[in-house]
């Protein structure tokens, strides 16, 4: 920014970066969507976590998105995420932190892990900005699924109604539960 930062700025963007931290964002996703300097971050960081930021990689790749498991809970960010933007005039990076806290709570509440963190959870709407991943409609179920952009989709089966062989039946019964009560938080988010 060339412009000067007024001080109200600078506050937002302390409060911005102490919530991404408290939900678990990696330094980069704070240099990338606040422009407070990198020492400021750390000093921030370290102060909120009480411990040094992991370094190391993000993840770059669409992969991860597209695994059975994952997939499901990448899913269900991206569609609380999604209808906040429609129906909210709230920024990108601010309906990614509140539909992570949905997520989150949402996936707790059926006893669940959070297998998605903020970082990949901001990662993903990166890739469904520029084009990469996107909600495709499953022809069984009617939820809407992470896929690739540009994959053939006619006769899209989501993981949920067709779950890997190898998930077992426990696994795959509690996804189904899992399942359940995500399609109806999506259901109950989007009308
Ligand atoms: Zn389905």
């Amino acid at each position: 920014m060339a412009t000067p930062r007024s001080i109200v700025t600078e506050a937002e963007q302390v409060r911005l970066a102490v919530h991404l931290i408290k939900l678990g964002a990696r330094l980069q996703v704070l240099e990338s969507e606040t422009d407070l300097s990198y020492e400021r971050l750390l000093r921030l960081y370290k102060e909120v976590q009480g411990k040094s930021p992991s370094k190391g990689q993000l993840p770059f790749s669409t992969d991860w998105f597209m695994t059975w498991q994952p997939n499901v809970h990448a899913s269900l960010f991206l569609n609380i995420y999604m209808n906040l933007i429609k129906t909210t005039e709230i920024e990108e990076i601010e309906a990614v932190a509140k539909a992570y806290e949905l997520y989150l709570e949402q996936v707790r509440a059926t006893g669940n892990e959070d297998l998605l963190s903020i970082t990949r959870a901001w990662r993903l709407v990166r890739f469904v900005d520029a084009d990469m991943l996107t909600l495709t409609p499953c022809t069984k179920c009617g939820g809407l699924f992470v896929n690739h952009t540009h994959e053939l989709t006619a006769g899209y089966v989501c993981g949920l109604c067709n779950p890997p062989a190898r998930a077992g039946k426990t696994r795959a019964a509690r996804a189904a539960e899992t399942a359940e009560a995500e399609l109806e938080t999506v259901a109950a988010t989007t009308h």
